[in-house]
């Protein structure tokens, strides 16, 4: 017999090498942990651009003792749903605790609603220890300490701890804006704090792209079929040199989707030198039935059943929404 099975901790680091791509990605994945347990306030602290340490603390549900085990076992869920549509939370698959455990030195500590005490457990390079108490008011404390020491070959994929930083700040931004009645703070090696207090959603909006986008773009409010967007779009004299500032969201999700960045761009393409980006947030909603976010382990590329329908809804709304405003001919463009 040739063939064997893979390692637990084998299997962890594979599935490590999709979910876990950067310290950004351990951060989004913990962010999204925090919000699926309910939490109203979500401390993120950073030392190294995330690669020596990402704490992040939470006033959400916490979680029993008796669950943190499998909370760091794979395919362990919560929020387990028979049918893969109707997911509303933004995790569901089970991977991401076990793959950071197993690329990380993590920390699982936390007290659940009405428990009298707190417990905390370890995982190091894929070894559990624990679960044994500890202490915590409420919520839960998920701390990451040296990103991928456990696969030494991965750490030279990354970049400077700016760059990790920046990215690590950039995925903040992005959870914002979909969850305003959330307080974010953010803390780096810097010094620096980013803090969004609770706010509305337009208000939210100007605190993560800037207070004077509210006065540079258009509202955006278009439907097709089962199809809404809705948002603001940047007024074409007010680009960027590069995308950062493009925020797409779909029922609710953060997505980085390859073809609505694409129509983002199609729809200014006759208003904007080559070199200029649109700053833009759009909400787009759809039939959860109509869409497939489970193509991407970090949920960050969907799948449309009519992606025509999509592509077309973004850039017929904008381009009208632009001639409306008179900023943009009728279908000749602006040549
Ligand atoms: P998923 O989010 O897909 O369920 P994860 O590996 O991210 O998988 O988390 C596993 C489980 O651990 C979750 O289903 C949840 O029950 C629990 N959990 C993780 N983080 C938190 C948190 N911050 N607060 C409460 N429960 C949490
Ligand atoms: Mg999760």
């Amino acid at each position: 017999m040739s063939i064997r099975q893979l390692s637990e901790t084998v299997i962890d680091q594979i599935a490590a090498g999709e979910v876990v791509e950067r310290p950004a990605s351990v951060v989004k994945e913990l962010v999204e942990n925090a919000l699926d347990a309910g939490a109203t306030r979500i401390d993120i602290v950073t030392a190294g651009g995330g690669k020596s340490l990402m704490r992040i603390t939470d006033d959400g549900t916490g979680i029993a003792v008796g669950d943190l085990p499998l909370a760091v076992r794979r395919h362990c869920t919560s929020k387990l749903l028979d049918d893969l549509h109707a997911i509303e939370t933004l995790g569901f698959r089970g991977e991401a605790l076990p793959s950071i455990g197993s690329v990380a030195k993590l920390s699982l500590r936390s007290r659940q609603a009405g428990a009298s005490d707190a417990h905390e457990i370890l995982v190091h390079a894929g070894q559990v220890d624990g679960p044994r108490p500890a202490a915590l008011s409420r919520g839960t404390v998920v701390e990451v300490r040296d990103l991928f020491h456990a696969v030494p070959a991965r750490l030279k994929f990354l970049k400077s701890e700016k760059a990790e930083a920046a990215a690590i700040t950039d995925v903040i931004r992005r959870i914002a804006i979909a969850f305003p009645d959330v307080r974010f703070s953010l803390a780096g090696s810097d010094r620096t704090e980013t803090v969004f207090e609770a706010a509305s959603p337009i208000r939210r909006i100007g605190a993560v792209v800037g207070q004077d986008f509210a006065d540079n773009s258009l509202a955006i409010d278009a439907a097709r079929e089962d199809v809404r967007i809705e948002g603001f779009a940047g007024l074409p004299s007010f680009s960027r040199g590069n995308a950062q500032f493009q925020y797409i969201y779909v029922n609710g999700r953060p997505v980085k989707d390859r073809l609505l960045l694409s129509a983002l761009r199609g729809a200014y393409a006759d208003v904007m030198a080559r070199d200029r980006h649109p700053i833009a947030v759009l909400f787009i909603t759809i039939d959860p039935r109509a869409v497939d976010i489970n193509v991407h382990p970090a949920k960050a590329d969907v799948r449309f059943r009519d992606p025509g329908l999509v592509r077309g809804l973004i850039v017929g709304a904008i381009r009208e929404t632009l001639a409306r405003a008179g900023l943009r001919g009728s279908t000749e463009g602006a040549a």
